[in-house]
């Protein structure tokens, strides 16, 4: 069985993310989206509020499960019998980081293999911090992000004040 891990913080998921899902999740038989549970960032969002919501917005793909994870993302991989990682690509500004993330961690699994899927044009622009700084200052996040995210994400900021 072809097992794949796409590890990020989707803090939180947009439509960015989930159009990487849905791309990688035709290219194997199970996609596990992983969360992960960073202590050195603070998110906006708790590791379990974003698994629920993106568990919500993949309901649809039956081959996607969510999970969450800390430490090193070849450790969990691997505790999984997963020998892929997927990570999306925006353009060449992600290119340099990524790329050294890919060969870090083929220096630490030389099994492991790192795949890039590059969302639709549309998507291109979006990120998990665009959204955040938006949102903050009044902006129109609607196209960004799925609607269940969108709501969490005015719920979050009437509760912060
Ligand atoms: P991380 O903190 O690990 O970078 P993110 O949640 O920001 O986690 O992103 C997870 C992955 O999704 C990364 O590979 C990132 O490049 C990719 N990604 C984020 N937004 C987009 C987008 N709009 N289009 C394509 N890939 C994206």
């Amino acid at each position: 069985m072809r097992k794949a891990v796409y590890p990020g913080s989707f803090d939180p998921a947009t439509n960015g993310h989930l159009d990487i899902i849905t791309r990688s999740a035709k290219l194997v038989d199970k996609l596990v989206v992983a969360v992960l549970d960073n202590t050195s960032k603070v998110p906006l969002f708790s590791v379990e509020e974003r698994v629920e919501q993106l568990k919500e917005i993949t309901k649809h793909l039956p081959n996607v499960e969510v999970m969450s994870f800390s430490g090193l993302t070849v450790d969990f991989a691997k505790s999984i019998n997963s020998n892929i990682i997927i990570r999306g690509l925006r353009g060449v500004t992600d290119f340099s980081y990524e790329f050294q993330m890919a060969l870090t961690n083929r220096s630490l699994d030389n099994e492991i293999e790192t795949l890039f899927v590059s969302a639709d044009t549309q998507y291109l622009f979006f990120s998990s911090s665009i959204v955040k700084e938006l949102l903050s200052f009044d902006g129109n996040i609607k196209n960004m992000v799925p609607k269940v995210v969108e709501e969490a994400l005015y719920k979050k900021i009437k509760t912060r004040g």
